[in-house]
């Protein structure tokens, strides 16, 4: 299959191309040309399959011409290698817990695609390649475990010294050889404006191989149309409602193009902080990008969501407010439901499950029956918040165990020819 450009229709681009170049080269964004359809009565017997028969079933269309089913088990098997539970939270409301990867977040999923395909695209090229990845913190923990798998590929990420938490830290400095990290003295701007400089560097880029890990690209998104279906497996096909907390909107997107695959979701909720673009488009028809504004749930902190593109390239604006209702909510709401449910039904929320949670439960005074809010990660990845509503200590083991490991960075001021020297050392 091939994937055009959501810009131009006829720039047209097969999978491993569009892995590769992460964006097309007119700046739009990579869409698969065929949505095909899952085959009548698939929902009849959904309950007797695992999530990597679905995975299979789902994913093999779009990939089949770059990835023989062979390459595509093996990179199935890796990336749902964890568990997906449904927890009741109260009545007909569960939480969908995507946060059972190694870093604690639903981005695990997408990452470990991506590595895992770029490493099958590259294994049989002479080059090395290097991703490199500016991170505000979580990105960055998704993206360092995944390629710390794949050895044939080096990462360098870059960190805003002293601004991510004591536990991205760890899950940034601790692998191997081929996952390196640099301390950067600056902000995430910063680091991002060192990447974006290396890329527009046309001697870099002759001398070295550079790619990125991009939250666009195909290869992120697609495996993220599965865990949909992993409410399915367990209930059977009822009617459900599917809230997720959005930021960028690649989560949502990929529900959107699982329920024309023939997913049965009833409605789709976006939820919301006040960086709250969408659903002020869902109600009004105006898309208005704004400032970003910082919150509590910090990784949906995005004015401009890229994915929107994608959105309207799949339905028409009356499609899509049908389909999906938006809703926003401020900190103190947020804070005070995380008190409420952890109180209530002794299930403690993360800032961005909360946020989804509050829309849920909005949209469910009018809808019949489940809800399920995706829970996008572990309360864990944010003890500031967590603190202010549970004295218990919810560090896993395995969290425990990476505060004990050594940190290896590298400190770096902000100045583009030291990063470009580090680079071709
Ligand atoms: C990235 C992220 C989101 C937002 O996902 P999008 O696909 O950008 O909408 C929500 N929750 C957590 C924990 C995240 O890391």
């Amino acid at each position: 299959m091939n994937y055009y450009s959501a810009k131009n229709k006829r720039l047209r681009k097969p999978f491993r191309e569009a892995v590769i170049e992460g964006l097309p080269s007119d700046n739009g964004l990579f869409m698969p040309e065929r949505i095909t359809q899952l085959p009548n009565g698939y929902f009849g017997n959904i309950v007797d399959k695992t999530i990597q028969e679905v995975a299979f079933d789902v994913l093999k269309p779009f990939v089949e011409d770059d990835l023989n089913e062979q390459q595509l088990q093996s990179i199935i098997q890796k990336t749902f290698s964890f568990d997906f539970p449904l927890r009741k939270i109260k009545g007909n409301h569960y939480a969908l817990e995507l946060f059972h990867g190694p870093s604690y977040a639903f981005k695990d999923i997408g990452a470990t695609f991506l590595a895992l395909c770029l490493e099958e695209f590259y294994k049989d090229q002479q080059e090395k390649c290097t991703i490199l990845v500016a991170t505000s913190g979580d990105t960055g923990g998704a993206v360092a475990a995944a390629f710390s798998k794949v050895k044939n590929i080096e990462v360098v990420i870059l960190y805003p010294s002293g601004k991510v938490s004591e536990l991205q830290e760890r899950q940034l400095t601790t692998f191997d050889e081929n996952v390196k990290a640099l301390e950067i003295e600056g902000d995430f701007d910063d680091c991002q404006q060192l990447v974006k400089q290396a890329f527009l560097d046309a001697d870099l880029r002759k001398r070295l191989n550079i790619s990125s890990a991009n939250s666009i690209n195909v290869a992120r998104f697609l495996p993220q149309m599965v865990y949909y279906f992993a409410p399915f497996i367990e209930f059977g096909k009822e009617p459900l409602t599917i809230a997720v907390p959005s930021g960028n909107y690649g989560n949502l997107t990929a529900g959107l193009i699982a329920q024309k695959m023939g997913l049965p979701v009833e409605q789709f909720i976006a939820g919301a902080n006040r960086n709250d673009v969408v659903p002020r488009y869902l109600n009004s028809g105006k898309y208005e990008p704004q400032e970003t504004i910082q919150t509590i749930s910090n990784a949906m902190d995005v004015g401009n969501p890229s994915n929107f593109q994608r959105m309207m390239d799949l339905f028409s604006e009356k499609e899509i407010k049908e389909i999906v209702k938006g809703f926003a909510f401020s900190d103190e709401d947020t804070l005070e439901l995380m008190k409420k449910v952890y109180i209530e039904s002794d299930y403690l929320l993360d800032p961005h499950g909360a946020v989804g949670y509050l829309a849920l439960v909005e949209q469910m005074k009018t809808s019949k029956g489940k809800g399920i809010v995706l829970e996008t990660a572990h309360p864990c990845k944010f003890m500031d918040v967590i603190k202010k509503v549970a004295d218990e200590n919810i560090l896993p083991d395995s969290a425990q165990a990476l505060m004990q490991k050594e940190k290896k960075s590298v400190k770096m001021e902000v100045d583009y020819e030291v990063f470009k020297d580090y680079l071709l050392q």
